[in-house]
């Protein structure tokens, strides 16, 4: 696994700094009956971001109730397959599994995912402020797959030498800041 870049970290400090990046916390998701996390499958990764979702509602007792769907990627190629070479129905089979989900087990949050480093957003040289625009529109292709749907983004930070965060995506702060950047 590679490290981060010095651009890759000063990104990360900018969108921290701008409040896009926020710690995760319980209220931003109704976690009441468990979450639906589509994430990265990465190994590597996976077991810090889960417990750390695990324990964001530590009064919950319905906290551990995570029902994850992993790809290489996670929620990344929902939005853009061609992003990401992926065929059509292969996102439709990953927008599936995550109704399958919501009608089996009546969870109504659903936790979306990326990473850095990832070694598909890699692949396909996709950078950080390009992929969180990517797990933004796989919100929107999420959200009406069920009126009851609830979805928030996360972005898991792997920094070396054992330091690994989580954190909750602002999409109207990330959307301010893009317009700022733009004018
Ligand atoms: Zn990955």
């Amino acid at each position: 696994m590679r490290e981060l870049t010095k651009a890759e970290l000063r990104i990360i400090k900018e969108l921290k700094k701008q409040d896009i990046l926020q710690p995760p916390r319980g209220y931003q998701l109704d976690y009441r009956n468990g979450v639906i996390m589509v994430a990265c499958a990465d190994g590597d990764q996976l077991y810090d971001l889960f417990t750390t979702h695990a324990g964001l509602c530590p009064s919950n007792p319905n906290r551990h109730r995570i029902h994850l769907l992993t790809r290489n990627g996670g929620a990344l190629w929902i939005s853009r397959p061609r992003t990401f070479n992926r065929q059509t129905d292969e996102v439709g089979s990953l927008l599936k599994e995550i109704q399958k989900a919501h009608s089996m087990k009546h969870i109504n949050a659903v936790a979306l995912y990326t990473h850095v480093p990832c070694g598909v957003a890699d692949e396909f040289n996709t950078d950080i402020v390009t992929n969180l625009k990517l797990l933004i529109e796989a919100k929107i292709l999420v959200r009406p797959l069920s009126p009851d749907f609830q979805t928030a983004e996360f972005f898991h930070v792997d920094y070396g030498q054992g330091k690994k965060r989580s954190y909750y995506v602002s999409p109207e702060k990330f959307r301010e800041w893009l317009k700022s950047k733009r004018s």
